[in-house]
């Protein structure tokens, strides 16, 4: 059964680790990262951008697939299924469609708005049991046509929107969507720091979690990041499994052709990455 992102958070902010958030595209993906948390038992969040759930022929459909999987895969550790950068109808969508989680990003909003919008949210998220991520201080890069300069939160807006009672907050810290530009500045410290501050005991949020080295990841863990979203880093996994086993002709050879056999690497790649990622966030063992 899918739960709530709250405890899995709170669990990992007071042990000093962080869940991974990991975006899906389809059932291969779903299907790695779920047995993936749970050979390694881990809790784990699927992220659902709204461009990937359109293509997954709606988020009823993701819904289905994901609790099918739970039911069908024996899975027993901690699993949310959350909008990953939802507009205000998109998360009220999710809601309807039976996501245990949803981020609402107003980042793009006037603060005001914002928060209007995320109160809303909120008290809807709260009567139903699920969790709800807000966003203060665009992440850079581009997300589903969303493009943010990757700017860093003021940390008295954090304040106001934690305060409306979202279960966790993503601040911008100079973090990126995509790959990382060699010309990056790196995670800012300072405003995580005064970030925390202001929010106290709230779960903290990193968004771009692909190619931010190790020890800036666990420098941020050990600020208050309980949250990281990976979602390209999978993807070029997958690519690169899937052009090697192309490029040596294994489509080419036997029944090499079969969708399930062409698939397999890239499959497997996705499980490794995941694992990996576990291991840095240190969520293994954790469910
Ligand atoms: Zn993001």
């Amino acid at each position: 059964m899918l739960v709530s992102a709250k405890e899995m958070l709170n669990k990992a902010r007071d042990g000093k680790y962080a869940v991974g958030q990991f975006n899906i595209n389809n059932l291969e993906w779903t299907k790695a990262i779920l047995l993936t948390a749970q050979e390694q038992n881990s809790p784990v969040i699927l992220g659902v951008s709204e461009g990937a759930g359109k293509y997954m022929c709606g988020y009823k459909t993701v819904v289905g697939m994901v609790n099918g999987m739970l039911e069908e895969l024996n899975i027993t550790v901690p699993v949310a299924l959350h909008l990953d950068h939802g507009s205000y109808d998109g998360a009220k969508a999710c809601i309807e469609a039976g996501f245990s989680s949803v981020m609402f990003d107003g980042s793009h909003y006037p603060i005001e708005e914002n928060i209007e919008k995320t109160k809303e949210l909120v008290a809807e998220c709260e009567k139903l049991g699920l969790s709800i991520e807000a966003e203060v201080g665009s992440i850079g890069g581009e997300e589903d046509g969303v493009i943010g300069a990757g700017e860093c939160a003021d940390p008295n807006e954090c304040k106001a929107i934690a305060d409306l009672g979202v279960t966790m907050l993503a601040a911008g810290i100079g973090n990126i969507h995509g790959k990382y530009p060699e010309n990056w500045a790196g995670l800012s410290f300072e405003t995580l720091a005064a970030v925390k501050e202001k929010v106290g005991d709230m779960p903290l949020v990193l968004h771009g979690g692909t190619g931010i080295p190790e020890d800036m990841i666990k420098k941020a863990i050990s600020l208050g990041v309980a949250k990281i979203n990976v979602n390209t880093e999978c993807q070029l996994a997958f690519q690169e499994a899937t052009r090697k086993y192309i490029e040596e002709g294994k489509d080419k050879q036997g029944k090499g052709f079969d969708p399930r056999k062409l698939l397999a690497p890239g499959f497997e790649a996705i499980k490794e990455t995941v694992k990996e990622k576990m291991e840095l966030f240190g969520s293994i063992g954790k469910a």
